[in-house]
């Protein structure tokens, strides 16, 4: 089931999510929902492993989709190497698609790792919003199908075997994630 963190009484404090340092954080949301931000404010760039990154690694195009292949081959390969090392690993992608989000929990059990699902529920008219002020060329209909997956995966994210689900809406972008020691 969903956990909200630890809320005080007082609605206005951030959110606080506790992890061991053998996990896998897996965001997940529509492109837009801020999921790279989240993850910039709070780690170690190395930390976190990013299908964006991959891709443009391998085409110098973060937009380009007609290597998903070998972005994921990358993306996953990265992933095991960091989780076989024992590092505390952030998977930066949408993982909208039920097939997606089972690689990356396959991947967390092999491992030992906790696996921690961090969904961006953001509308899509804010998801729009914040793609138009980037320029990056993500079309309206990618962000409509994309707020459809979602809707999805808000429903089967409680069954699909994760440690901890987090589903955080516009006021939770405060949110701290503590590594236990
Ligand atoms: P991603 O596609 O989910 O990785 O989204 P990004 O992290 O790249 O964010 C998309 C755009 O929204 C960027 O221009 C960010 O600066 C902006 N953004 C991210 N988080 C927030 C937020 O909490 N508030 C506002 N106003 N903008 C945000
Ligand atoms: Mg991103």
């Amino acid at each position: 089931m969903y956990s909200n963190g630890e809320r005080t009484s007082l609605m206005s404090m951030p959110k606080i999510i506790k992890v061991p340092r053998r996990t896998l954080l897996v965001l997940c949301g529509p492109a837009g929902s801020g999921k790279s931000t989240f993850a910039a404010q709070r780690f170690t760039a190395t930390n976190i492993v990013s299908s964006d990154l991959c891709r443009a690694m391998i085409c110098d195009d973060e937009n380009n989709q007609q290597v998903n292949r070998d972005t994921f081959e990358l993306f996953y390969f990265i992933i095991q190497k960091r989780l076989f090392l024992g590092r505390f690993t952030v998977a930066d992608s949408t993982a909208l698609q039920s097939d997606a989000r089972r690689k990356l929990r396959d991947l967390s059990r092999r491992f030992g790792y906790l696996g921690c699902l961090l969904i961006f529920n953001i509308p899509p008219e804010v998801c729009l919003e914040r793609n138009k002020a980037r320029h990056r060329l993500v079309e309206e209909q990618v962000i409509a199908h994309h707020a459809g997956l979602l809707e999805r995966t808000l429903l089967d994210a409680p069954y699909e075997g994760w440690e901890q689900v987090h589903v955080l809406g516009e006021q939770d972008m405060d949110t701290r994630v503590e590594i236990e020691l």
